[in-house]
């Protein structure tokens, strides 16, 4: 369940968020950067108008043009000529004005041309705003219009006429005036339109006061006009008088202009301090919505790291495969739980359990297989809970419920009962079912412990002795199941101790004819005296060895030893080791075997090994071929305690043994007048025969039993009746005892057994 980082999630949050408002605010900024840009071009376009346009009036009304005017065209030419793109036009201007008779049509033409081209570069034709429009419109198309037909009406007085070219101009001022009249109409429209259209409402009155002013020179220029065109060849004064009456107007003309281009200015300014206004607030609210953007990309980061904190910390607590609680985090909530139940008189049940043999669900079905058993192991585990008991797996397949509000002994009981029902049912994997069976561990709170140490040590106790015991079930804690481990625990140090220390001895058990005359052979009893001086029994410390995976090592010890000792005895006596199945699954038996038998020196024929039936239950080929490998080096082999198993018989099918060494169970039987028991003996006797295999009835304690076992015409006889197991140190006076008894003559089967009384 491994999630990677959710870095994608991140950057889809601030492509989200952030991404679409930066690109807003750039198109902002850039949108007022242009109106900035246009209004700046604007304010150029005006401020060279302003400056231009006295100039213009000179040019119109005739007066004589300056050094200064002259040097003015080529300051505009350097300031405005590459910016608007007019360095031509002036240049014309400069040429008209220059030449040495100045046309004043051409360099009125050239002159308006400029100032044309000088409102399409600074974008004041295309002026979006109302008034600052009408107020080009006024001043860059009207004024010079109105200008030029005044000056023109002017020229028509100016000069001696005959009375026909009198007539002539009359006529042609006649019809300016109607021009003149259509012009200055359409300079008050404009004006109005500006004035109409104004936002902030400041121009009307400065406008419309210059308009009047405007309009009245404008009618005194016309009468002016009028008076000395109705004086055909009028005198001088009337027309002087006409001439001054158009400077008049002219002055006012220019003055108009300047004015109204100053409030030209001042709109295009106050325009241009709003675009900039507007640039700082749209810069400001993009950055505020950016950063807004960013926090609220750092709070849904924040909730997605909280998501992965929470993840990471469920991988904390829990076992990410069967979701139960990990070790600590049982552990620390279980010391909760425990400390709240001391104040609340709770009381509790800790069921510790372990899944039986999965190593080999594990190793003959793979571990996905185990993964499988686990998780079903783990539901079923929680099927079976209740809501606020608490489940972990302490880990491998060691789960653990701690049971809450346990009423009674009897309630934790049914509990671990239903558990262990439950996981009989097999588990069904792909193809096939696994049959599964627990063993368990109870300990109760407060009864056994308070603490959770002590409950889980006591509730492992109590697992350890429900295994011992044959697993597939619970057991409930006790003091004396704590005896009996604590024992356990110290006999496995000892164990220990013994193996490395190599502390063990062998004794060496007799084996006679069936008479009980002749000692045939020994068997090798390993034995174990602890460091207190206490001895061990086999059955005890054997399966310990085992646990502990010393027995190789201990039963290799054994193999050599017996051999060693072996060797000193007579050549027709030989040896018997036990063999444990655990020697046989790490392999090499028969390698350890041949290896004692070369280093001794002992004959293989007199070495023989003793295995149980337990170990031809695995019924593995390998097993099979260690023991023909044995058999092939010359060594005989015994099945023993035959019959004290479940189905005996069908392991001397499986192998064929030298040897078949009868349970003392069926002694003991025949001792207690089993009749069942002494015809199965016999049958046994008669099987093992028909096999041809030698039999050796074991554990014949009394005269009665040895004379019993002789009649049952059995090969060898074993038992405390003629001799106990002994040292090696003391087998020399049997031995002895044994020759000395061949060679006395033939005495009858009775005899033979007295004497070995
Ligand atoms: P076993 O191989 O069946 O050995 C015979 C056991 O019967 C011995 O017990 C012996 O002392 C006991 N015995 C012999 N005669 C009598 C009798 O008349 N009456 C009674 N009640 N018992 C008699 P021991 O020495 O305690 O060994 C017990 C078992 O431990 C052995 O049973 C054998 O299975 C195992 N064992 C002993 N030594 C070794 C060893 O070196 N390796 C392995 N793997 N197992 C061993
Ligand atoms: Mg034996
Ligand atoms: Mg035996």
């Amino acid at each position: 369940m491994k999630k990677k980082l959710p870095e994608h999630k991140l950057i889809a949050v601030i492509s989200l968020l952030v991404v679409p408002i930066l690109l807003l605010g750039w198109l902002f900024v850039n949108e007022s950067n242009k109106s900035i840009g246009f209004a700046r071009q604007k304010l150029q376009g005006t401020s060279f108008l302003e400056r231009f346009m006295p100039l213009y009036g000179k040019i119109a009304s005739q007066e004589p043009i300056t050094a200064a005017d002259k040097f003015l065209l080529a300051t505009l030419k350097r300031d405005f000529g590459p910016s608007l793109d007019i360095s031509f036009e002036i240049d014309q201007v400069l040429t008209e004005i220059n030449a040495a008779t100045v046309n004043r049509v051409k360099a009125m033409q050239v002159s308006r041309q400029l100032m044309t081209n000088v409102a399409n570069h600074s974008s004041l034709i295309l002026d979006p705003d109302i008034d600052t429009y009408y107020l080009v419109d006024a001043l860059v198309l009207r004024v010079p219009e109105l200008l030029n037909l005044g000056s023109d009406m002017a020229a028509n007085l100016d000069y001696q006429k005959s009375s026909n070219e009198a007539a002539q101009n009359f006529d042609r001022n006649f019809l300016k005036v109607g021009q003149f009249n259509a012009a200055l109409k359409g300079l008050h429209q404009s004006m109005n339109a500006a004035m109409q259209g104004n936002k902030d409402g400041n121009l009307k009155f400065k406008v419309a006061s210059e308009n009047v002013m405007f309009q009245v020179r404008a009618d005194d220029f016309i009468s002016a006009l009028d008076v000395s065109s109705k004086n055909i060849l009028a005198p001088k004064a009337v027309e002087a008088g006409a001439i001054a009456t158009f400077k008049g107007f002219l002055k006012n003309a220019e003055y108009f202009s300047q004015n109204t281009n100053l409030q030209l200015n001042s709109l295009l300014q106050k325009r241009l301090d709003e675009f900039v206004r507007w640039l700082y607030l749209s810069i400001s609210i993009s950055v505020l919505l950016t950063l807004a953007a960013l926090s609220m990309s750092l709070t849904i980061l924040k909730k997605l790291v909280h998501g992965l904190d929470d993840k990471i910390i469920f991988l904390a607590h829990h076992d990410p495969m069967t979701r139960l609680k990990n070790r600590a985090a049982f552990t620390a909530e279980m010391h909760k739980i425990l400390n709240a139940a001391f104040q609340n008189n709770e009381k509790l049940a800790l069921h510790l359990i372990d899944l039986d043999k999965f190593k080999s669900i594990n190793d003959n079905l793979g571990h996905h297989a185990g993964d499988v058993v686990l998780k079903t192991l783990a539901n079923r585990l929680v099927e079976s809970s209740r809501p606020n008991d608490l489940i972990g797996r302490l880990g491998g397949d060691e789960f653990v419920i701690l049971q809450r509000n346990v009423t009674s002994v009897r309630m934790a009981e049914a509990f671990a009962d239903r558990i262990v029902v439950a996981m009989r049912r097999p588990v069904t994997l792909e193809n096939q079912h696994v049959n599964i069976s627990i063993s368990m561990g109870v300990a109760l709170s407060p009864s056994h412990g308070r603490k959770v140490d002590v409950l889980m040590a006591h509730a492992d106790m109590a697992l350890y002795a429900a295994k011992a015991a044959g697993r597939d079930q619970y057991l409930m804690f006790n003091v004396d199941l704590e005896r009996a481990i604590k024992r356990r625990r110290a006999l496995e140090e000892e164990v220990k101790h013994a193996a490395h220390e190599e502390l063990f001895t062998i004794n060496y058990q007799a084996q006679y004819n069936s008479a009980g005359t002749q000692i045939l052979g020994f068997e090798a009893l390993l034995r174990l005296r602890t460091r207190d001086g206490v001895e061990v029994p086999p059955s005890e410390f054997i399966p310990i060895a085992e646990q502990l995976g010393l027995i190789t090592q201990i039963g290799t010890w054994v193999i050599g030893q017996a051999c060693r000792v072996a060797m000193a005895w007579p050549d027709t006596i030989s040896v018997a080791v036990n063999l444990s199945p655990m020697q046989f699954a790490s392999g090499g038996i028969a390698q350890t075997i041949s290896d004692a038998l070369k280093i001794t020196g002992l004959k293989p024929n007199r070495l023989e090994v003793e295995i149980t039936e337990g170990l031809l239950m695995q019924n593995t080929q390998d097993v099979l071929n260690e023991l023909n490998s044995i058999r092939a080096l010359g060594v005989s082999i015994a099945m023993d305690d035959f019959g004290a198993g479940y189905s005996s018989l069908s392991y001397l099918w499986r192998f064929p043994f030298d040897k078949i060494k009868i349970d003392r169970s069926f002694v003991q039987a025949f001792e207690k007048n089993d009749m069942n028991a002494q015809n199965v003996l016999g049958t046994i006797v008669v099987l093992g025969h028909s096999l041809n295999m030698s039999v050796t009835v074991e554990g014949v304690e009394t005269a009665a039993q040895a004379q019993f076992v002789h009649a049952l015409n059995c090969d060898q006889v074993q038992g405390f009746f003629f001799s106990r197991p002994l040292p090696q140190q003391d087998l020399a006076t049997l031995i002895l005892k044994s020759f000395l008894q061949a060679n006395e003559e033939k005495p009858t089967s009775e005899s033979k057994l007295r004497l070995v009384q």
